[in-house]
């Protein structure tokens, strides 16, 4: 930064900038009300990683096979949240949102990514997960939130969750993973809700 031909003013004015830049893109990647990513964000993590999943196999180091031979996907919808917010307000609804989120990321690990998919819809990005590892995860994440409070107006508010879980199959891109997660969350949905419904469960499953 330093440059004997910039005064300090401009140094000033381009640190400004600098951070006028980070900020944005910050806010192309990250959803504002939870920190999560949003789904832009969630798209780009992923399809990093997808990209490298989908390569002939003998491109990859032995490294990389072993790390990224799974990667499944977790699609989360809260259960009845119109109704929250109809009966507690909208800012209770952003209040369980965040402890959503809370709750989430305090159960996945560092590589693993978070996204906001839609409203109230979370996203979770598994490297290295079956469809196993991640159908436990869920559940862990489901009973979690299950026994989660927020306080409103001196009222204990709480929410579940529906999830529907998928693995990748070589050659899957990203959108038809998402797709399989989604089926399996409908169907979730279709079961009574606060439950995980993997896509092999499913009966139009190949
Ligand atoms: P289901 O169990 O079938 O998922 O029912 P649902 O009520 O959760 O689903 P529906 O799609 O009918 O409603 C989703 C609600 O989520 C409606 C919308 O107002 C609410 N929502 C979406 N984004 C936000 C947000 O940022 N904050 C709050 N408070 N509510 C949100
Ligand atoms: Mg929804
Ligand atoms: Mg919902």
């Amino acid at each position: 930064m330093a440059n004997k031909n910039v005064c300090g003013k401009e140094i000033k004015q381009i640190e400004k900038l600098e951070a006028e830049i980070h900020r944005i893109k910050r806010l192309a990647y990250v959803d504002e009300l939870t920190g999560l990513f949003n789904r832009h964000g969630f798209k780009v993590e992923a399809d990093k990683f997808l990209h490298e999943l989908n390569a002939p196999k003998e491109e990859m180091t032995k490294r990389r096979v072993a790390l990224i031979s799974n990667f499944s996907i977790i699609m989360v919808d809260a259960d009845h949240f119109k109704k929250v917010n109809d009966v507690y307000g909208h800012p209770t609804g952003d209040a369980i949102l965040k402890m959503l989120a809370v709750a989430i990321t305090g159960r996945v690990r560092d590589l693993d990514m978070v996204g906001r998919w839609g409203g109230e819809e979370i996203i979770i990005g598994l490297p290295g997960a079956s469809e196993n590892d991640a159908a436990m995860i869920a559940d862990i994440i489901r009973e979690k939130v299950e026994k989660e409070r927020v306080v409103s107006k001196k009222k204990s508010v709480g929410v579940t969750i529906s999830s529907g879980v998928a693995a990748h199959a070589h050659g899957d891109t990203l959108e038809a993973l998402i797709h399989k997660a989604d089926k399996a969350l409908y169907e979730a949905k279709h079961r009574g809700r606060n439950c995980v419904v993997r896509f092999t469960e499913l009966k139009s499953a190949k």
